[in-house]
């Protein structure tokens, strides 16, 4: 295959999606085996060794409860010409549909690779690599963990310049981020921060509450603004805002021992600050997608 239909075969490689729900199941699996050829690794992946790093991976990255179906994509990536499976004939003869279980992937050591062609060009051009694990993190991630998948899965943090092709691109407003900004008056709308340099504000961004990746709008109403810090564990769904109260409420799953656990889980049960019209304010279907797709459940009790 050329460079140019390698990039293609993983652009169209199918992503199982109903809705507005995420699934990042493919697209994770794909960035680890990435990483395993990336370092030169020409061998295919016994299933036993490859389960628990994607349990944690969906764990972290995925919408809740989606470890649970860890092994769908090791099975179903077969289709979309991308991988190929090693083991008994009675499984791998299987029609696509008839995914098989956990024990029998893993008594069998069914093992999973890039067919061999695929393999030999990802191996002989690194820069190929980065720019298809470039593409992926791009397609199904925001911005601001994007290094956090990619060191989760053991690639370089930053890979490449930009790499979509323009048909991939759905058009951002540049205007966003000011809009957003300028709603909530240049401040963080959980901490407040609002430090700058001159007239340039520093390390304050805009988010999007139903991620752009998910097909989120670029209107102020999916849009808050946030300090650096609370955009990541924002979008990395430590905390949610409830539709109504716009109360922050936090994981049980966010924890730490020092001083800055405490200083974000003070902000559990408080309002949001809020943006300086109505007309600003975070829409509940938004703010209802965050919840479900992103915010990592249980929440922590609002005594
Ligand atoms: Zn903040």
């Amino acid at each position: 295959m050329t460079r140019d239909e390698i990039l293609r075969t993983f652009d169209r490689m199918r992503v199982w999606q109903r809705g507005d729900q995420r699934a990042v199941h493919k697209p994770l699996l794909v960035l680890f085996a990435l990483a395993r050829v990336g370092a030169g690794d020409t061998a295919t992946i016994d299933w036993n060794e490859a389960e628990p790093r994607l349990k944690s991976l969906l764990d972290e990255f995925g919408p809740d409860g989606s470890g649970n179906s860890r092994h769908h994509p090791f099975w179903h990536l077969q289709t979309d010409g991308l991988w190929r499976l090693e083991g008994p004939p009675d499984i791998l003869s299987r029609p696509p549909s008839a995914t098989p279980t956990l024990g029998e992937l893993r008594s069998n050591h069914v093992r999973g690779g890039f067919p061999p062609a695929l393999r030999a060009d990802l191996l002989r051009d690194p820069q190929l690599v980065a720019t298809i694990a470039q593409r992926i993190v791009d397609a199904h991630f925001p911005e601001s963990i994007r290094p956090d998948v990619l060191a989760a899965v053991g690639l370089p943090t930053h890979l490449t310049e930009a790499t979509s092709t323009p048909e991939q691109i759905r058009r951002r407003d540049p205007a966003f981020r000011e809009k957003v900004l300028l709603a909530y008056q240049y401040r963080c709308s959980v901490c407040g921060h609002n430090l700058r340099l001159g007239h340039q504000p520093i390390g304050l961004e805009a988010a999007h509450i139903k991620w752009f990746q998910a097909n989120g709008p670029d209107v102020v109403p999916n849009g808050i603004a946030l300090c650096s810090l609370h955009h990541k564990v924002f979008d990395l769904g430590a905390f949610t805002i409830l539709p109504r109260s716009y109360q922050m409420v936090f994981s049980q799953h966010l924890n730490g021992s020092d001083e800055s656990a405490e200083k974000i889980l003070a902000y559990h049960g408080a309002s949001l600050i809020l943006p300086q019209s109505s007309d600003y304010m975070p829409q509940p279907e938004f703010l209802d997608w965050h919840r479900k797709q992103v915010f990592k459940s249980p929440e922590r009790s609002l005594r």
